[in-house]
């Protein structure tokens, strides 16, 4: 295919491509190819890609079903105007609006990907409401377009708020069970639960209910930790949203298509959202897609007033076909069992990770979507890198695990467990076993 050597791919790509949350010129590993839960660099090595990439590739890499649906669409109809119809537009929306539930659902808006979802779903509660505000989650990642970046809360925003911050962009603090202080006892997560939802309410009531267009809030954080809310406080949220006619924004750009164990992750809780974005898993990541899926009374508004959005690539066939077919292979394949099979594989390994390792905080993990909180000091729960820390040790050991083929990514202290969907038990088991090799490496270096 390329008659490009290793060397030389990763020169074109340290010396011409501007790298995203990075420094110019850093090495980057040229990759080959890709298969299954593995990829492989210019040398042969093989790596298991238990990050799923970005979260993303949920069906492995190169899914025939799902590369067949993008060639024979290619070869029809590669593009047409959202005005249009074209059948793999409808098919997806379709289809998404019944796995949403069609009582509640009835339209979708097609975006690329995730921060554009988001950011559009912005837009769309406020024309909706006809309020400014949107408040969302300190610990958040929710894009790095302008808007979508401004509603995240991590490190991130900062960096797009050296020209000020976004008026009517409001934060607000949601728990990490472990990191505030808190045990998994069911007396802690309702104590842990009220607190926070004191705060909100409180909140809301000082901002002013009238002015709040939208709680935008990924339905279980993600890059941030896989942060499994404490019972009862997503439930709390919609209570407090509905009662103040406040709209629901679920992120569901990380946490859908199956990684929970659900095909989206609010269906764990009992609320409905009247807002949800999605991007990553709807194609398996094979080509860029992303949406916002609106509930009946949003998309009924939007029969009166025109919709005060667009984009030349809205639900592109070609990414459009790529959806419907890996949609479908999630439902033919009942891959949402299959995670929650592999959940009572990966869980208790992680738990007892937790028990006997001493750099190991805490484990949380639902379906294949998990991380670990790393840390220092396991009475204290002092972090291994505490927030706004560069200390080198969380790459040390991403390092560690690269150098025994192990592929993931975390942020802060918190290392992601997120194979891809497909992954077998005795692949999970086989990378397990490395990660707590890791970790026995992690436990001498850091915490003795
Ligand atoms: N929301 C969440 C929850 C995400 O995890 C991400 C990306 N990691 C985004 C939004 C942004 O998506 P994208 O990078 O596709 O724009």
């Amino acid at each position: 295919m390329s008659d490009l050597s290793g060397e030389e791919v990763a020169r074109l790509h340290e010396e011409y491509v501007l790298q995203p949350w990075a420094k110019q010129g850093a090495p980057a590993t040229p990759v080959k190819r890709a298969e299954g839960i593995y990829f492989w660099d210019y040398d042969g090595k093989r790596y298991a890609d238990m990050s799923s990439q970005m979260v993303c590739s949920n069906l492995g890499h190169q899914n025939q079903v799902v590369v067949d649906a993008i060639k024979k669409q290619a070869d029809e109809l590669c593009y047409i105007a959202p005005s249009f119809a074209v059948e793999p537009r409808g098919k997806l929306a379709r289809l998404l609006v019944e796995i949403a539930g069609a009582e509640h659902f009835q339209r979708v808006f097609f975006t690329l990907g995730g921060s554009d979802s988001n950011e559009n779903a912005i837009e769309i509660a406020r024309f909706y409401t006809g309020r400014p505000k949107i408040l969302s989650c300190y610990r958040s990642y929710h894009g790095s377009t302008l808007g979508s970046a401004f509603a995240s809360g991590d490190w991130r925003r900062f960096a797009y708020e050296t020209g000020g911050a976004a008026p009517s962009f409001v934060h607000f603090l949601n728990p990490s069970v472990y990191e505030d202080g808190f045990d998994r006892t069911p007396e802690d997560e309702e104590r842990c639960t009220r607190q926070y939802l004191h705060q909100l309410e409180q909140q809301i009531a000082y901002e002013g209910p009238e002015t709040i267009a939208a709680v935008l809030m990924e339905s279980i954080v993600g890059a941030n930790g896989v942060l499994i809310p404490p019972k009862g406080y997503m439930e709390g949220v919609a209570e407090l949203c509905h009662k103040n006619g406040i709209l629901l924004i679920c992120d569901e750009v990380m946490a859908g298509f199956a990684r929970s164990g659900k095909m989206f992750t609010w269906q764990n809780f009992d609320l409905v959202p009247d807002l949800v974005t999605f991007a990553k898993g709807v194609t398996g990541a094979m080509v860029p897609l992303g949406g916002v899926i609106a509930s009946k009374e949003i998309s009924k508004f939007f029969e009166s007033h025109p919709l005060p959005c667009g984009l030349t690539y809205s639900g592109h066939p070609l990414a459009c076909a790529a959806g419907v077919a890996a949609t479908q292979y999630y439902l033919d394949n009942d891959i949402c069992a299959h995670v929650k099979q592999l959940e009572d594989v990966l869980k208790p390994r992680l738990e007892e990770f937790a028990e006997r390792h001493a750099c190991v905080g805490e484990a949380r993990c639902i379906g294949l979507f998990a991380a670990l909180t790393l840390v220092k000091d396991k009475q204290t729960r002092e972090l291994l890198a505490p927030y706004h820390t560069a200390n080198g040790r969380m790459p040390a050991i991403f390092a560690e695990l690269k150098k025994r083929g192990f592929y993931t990514f975390g942020r802060e202290s918190n290392l992601n467990v997120c194979p891809p969907l497909i992954i077998t038990e005795d692949e999970l088991n086989e990378q397990l076993d490395i990660l707590d090799e890791v970790l026995t490496w992690a436990d001498h270096e850091f915490c003795e």
